[in-house]
């Protein structure tokens, strides 16, 4: 199978520069080929953002929500096929690629309907003859460049608010997952959106289509979701021409489990947190607090839960922790491993790769006690299936800890203690706080970092905002 790139409403198929491959993390196998576009192919996704630009801003949002519902509709007929595909690109379970699918339409849903309540006001002047109208516009052409963790969702979330404000957008999804991107854009041309409000360019290097959108003026925003280090460079190259920029980057989640929690709600979030997607989101738990009087139990607990996970291929029915998504990813989570364990900790359940499977990317479920902040797990995102659990004693020295770390996504608590819960929920620097939850995806709320986690807030009214201007038009000499 050969996919071209979505450039400007046409199908542009491989030219000089040829295909770079997909592979399916679990075998191994090429899943696809796909054209790699070229900064002429990126300038052509600008010039028909920018054709069209004016007039789907121009269209009444009503008739923008039933192309955006249209598309959303298709996607939702075709999950089966979007979800196998989206697993032999990514690795996760098929019943999770379904879920992300749902919840990304969900996105489109929330945003069709967003689009129709982007309110401006009305101010009361100080002077009689004056009125103040503050009206909400969209900002123009936008691009996503989006990881491979969640390869549908990450774009649907950014597409839905660009398109329900108004905003044309260019899509570069990440080089070794840009399948479901490619067929996002197949049910937005069959569900009838003006050709150039979306392009969706591939490239197996990031850099020549970065270069190109950075040094265009036209393109006005820049919405990103992975590393911090990439975000960064990002930042600093939008300066140039002033682009919004949203950011949404690394996390290093911490739970703390107080000594009144709730165990079988913190063993259900925590497993839900920490192996969606094997461990590889940025929101999920990467630290465990746990207070000194319940850790043992928790502990066995989760060693319990750890141990009826069921490695395999994610197309498999019962596999319920697929592969990592490559090679590098796969010798961080061991890195991480070894480094605990040289310095001190104990390993309850897994610590290795499994083996007798397609590839070599997959990962045993791995629980370590007797972890501190020395070693590297406590420190970076292991993105992987790896729990490490460290005691505590005392409250405002556990918040220090988690708050200890240049993130601030997410963080999670569990305790029954109303009082508890709203002093360190309040206390966390972090843009989500989960009260007894873990697992809080929710359309309606804005979603985002603290700190170097990010700028912006995605999903919510909040996330129309980050692709929208502010004007304010001042009126004068009424009589
Ligand atoms: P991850 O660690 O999740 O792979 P990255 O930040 O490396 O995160 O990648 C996320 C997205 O950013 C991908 O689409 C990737 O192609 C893109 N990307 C990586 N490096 C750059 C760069 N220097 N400029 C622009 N995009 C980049």
């Amino acid at each position: 199978m050969i996919y071209g790139n979505f450039i400007a409403g046409e199908w542009q198929l491989p030219g000089a520069s040829g295909t770079f491959p997909v592979h399916n993390p679990a075998t191994g196998a090429v899943v696809a080929e796909v054209a790699s576009a070229t900064a002429d192919d990126v300038r052509r996704a600008i010039d028909g953002a920018e054709a069209v630009q004016p007039a789907w801003a121009a269209m009444p949002a009503i008739e923008r929500s039933a192309i955006i519902r249209r598309a959303a509709a298709i996607m939702v007929d075709r999950i089966d096929e979007l979800a196998s595909l989206l697993v032999q690109e990514q690795g996760k379970p098929l019943a999770q690629a379904k879920g992300e699918i749902m919840y990304g339409v969900g996105f489109l849903d929330w945003f069709a309907e967003e689009g129709r309540r982007a309110y401006g006001m009305t101010i009361p002047a100080s002077v009689s003859e004056k009125r103040i109208i503050i009206a909400k516009q969209p900002i123009g052409i936008t691009v996503a460049i989006t990881p491979w963790n969640f390869p549908s969702v990450q774009l649907l979330r950014k597409l839905g608010a660009a398109l329900g404000a108004g905003c044309s957008m260019i899509a570069k999804p990440a080089e070794l997952t840009p399948l479901s991107a490619l067929e996002i854009g197949r049910a937005f041309e069959e569900a009838g959106l003006p050709k150039g409000v979306l392009s969706v360019v591939c490239a197996p290097e990031p850099y020549e289509f970065t270069d190109v959108i950075m040094a265009d003026p036209r393109v006005r925003a820049i919405s990103f979701t992975g590393s911090t280090e990439v975000g960064k460079i990002l930042m600093r190259a939008s300066a140039d021409t002033m682009k919004k920029v949203s950011l949404e980057l690394g996390g290093q989640a911490p739970t703390i489990v107080f000594e009144d929690a709730d165990l079988d709600a913190v063993v259900v979030e925590t497993m839900a947190s920490k192996f969606r997607n094997m461990g590889q989101t940025c929101v999920s738990v990467n630290r465990i607090y746990v207070h000194a009087s319940i850790a043992d139990e928790l502990g066995a607990r989760l060693q319990a839960a750890m141990s009826a996970l069921t490695v395999g291929d994610g197309l498999h029915e019962l596999t319920t922790v697929g592969p990592l998504v490559e090679p590098a990813a796969i010798e961080k989570v061991e890195r991480h491993v070894a480094d605990a364990i040289s310095k001190g900790a104990k390993v309850l359940v897994g610590g290795s790769r499994s083996s007798g499977l397609g590839t070599d990317q997959f990962f045993e479920p791995t629980l370590l006690i007797d972890v501190d902040e020395t070693m590297q797990v406590m420190q970076e995102e292991t993105f992987g299936p790896v729990a490490p659990l460290s005691v505590f004693t005392d409250e405002d020295d556990v918040v220090a800890r988690a708050n200890a770390t240049p993130f601030g996504l997410s963080a999670y608590i569990f305790t029954r203690d109303l009082n508890r819960a709203i002093r360190v929920s309040e206390a966390l620097e972090f843009g989500t706080v989960g009260i007894n939850d873990s697992t809080f995806s929710a359309v309606q709320a804005p979603f985002g970092g603290y700190k170097e986690s990010g700028l912006g807030r995605e999903g919510g009214n909040m996330g129309l905002e980050e692709f929208m201007e502010t004007k304010f038009i001042s009126i004068g000499h009424i009589r």
